[in-house]
């Protein structure tokens, strides 16, 4: 029973390494799905044989340690050169293999196979990597999410912050239970967990109740501006570029400007409330982003 108990841990520790965690992805989704023009919302029921997007959003994740998908796994994230503060396809998604080329990959495989075209459709270098319609869309709703998160495009050395353990203040309410806490999975959980706290119980279904609130305060304006219209490569350059901004801006300095990092001190290493309360605002424009982003990816290419 111990034993069953400490590999359910593992397995879920396992899971959570490299993405936002599952409440993180299936906002993102779920803000996505109320967006959606009536066309798109009906093509993407169908496409995933009548699943609803959030119910589909950690799938990536779950496959990602399967032999069958073990070659998606470097597909989640992007590795830029350690303190730099930008992102350039040409040098960090080589032969289209990072999250940006997967969303495009995967986009174009959604559209192509519904349009009933040829292989030769796809002429990117990921060609031999070509899934199932439904599959192709589970990857989409997932990866938009992965760009937004700020430490899914980040420096090598720490790998996007998983190398650096922290220590988490009094606003942690779940994280420090299971040490050591890294950085990445503070971006993925620990501050999501820590704000859901106040929905209560029941907490599987606390997410909604977080999506629905962050759905609630996205103005027209925002919305306008974050994706007037999604334009391929140029805009999973900007998500990219913006994501590895606050990388380097919020996530990897504490609140002092001194760095986190794999060899930070105990001070500089220690997330106090000032962290997780200024932190936590980027979270949010993240999902937010990220849902609206995705909405409107899919309005445009289920037509
Ligand atoms: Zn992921």
């Amino acid at each position: 029973m111990l034993l069953s108990c400490i590999c359910m841990y593992l397995t879920f520790l396992a899971s959570t390494v490299h993405a936002w965690g599952n409440d993180g992805h299936q906002i993102i989704a779920q803000i996505a799905q109320t967006r959606l023009s009536s066309t798109a919302q009906k093509r993407i029921t169908d496409i995933l044989g009548g699943s609803n997007m959030s119910s589909v959003a950690t799938w990536a994740d779950s496959v990602r340690k399967t032999p069958e998908w073990s070659w998606s796994a470097p597909l989640h994230f992007i590795n830029v050169p350690d303190g730099d503060c930008s992102f350039s396809y040409t040098r960090d998604c080589k032969k289209d293999f990072c999250v940006a080329g997967a969303i495009l990959n995967f986009t174009k495989q959604m559209t192509s196979s519904m349009m009933n075209s040829t292989d030769s459709d796809i002429d990117n270098e990921m060609t031999t990597l070509k899934v199932a319609a439904s599959d192709a869309a589970k990857f989409v709703i997932h990866f938009v999410g992965d760009i937004h998160q700020p430490l899914h495009t980040a420096w090598k050395g720490d790998r996007g912050g998983n190398d650096d353990v922290v220590t988490l203040g009094a606003w942690d309410n779940y994280c420090t239970r299971y040490p050591p806490v890294n950085l990445h999975h503070v971006w993925d959980n620990c501050m999501i967990n820590a704000y859901e706290n106040k929905f209560g119980t029941p907490y599987e279904t606390q997410w909604v109740k977080y999506a629905a609130e962050l759905n609630s305060k996205i103005t027209t304006t925002q919305a306008k501006k974050w994706a007037s219209t999604y334009s391929g490569k140029t805009s999973v350059e900007t998500w990219a570029n913006e994501g590895v901004g606050y990388a380097c801006s919020s996530a990897y300095k504490n609140t002092d400007n001194q760095y986190i990092d794999s060899k930070g001190s105990t001070t500089d290493n220690a997330l106090k409330t000032d962290y997780y309360t200024s932190r936590l605002k980027i979270v949010e424009l993240r999902l937010s982003q990220a849902g609206v982003r995705l909405a409107t990816l899919l309005n445009k290419i289920l037509v």
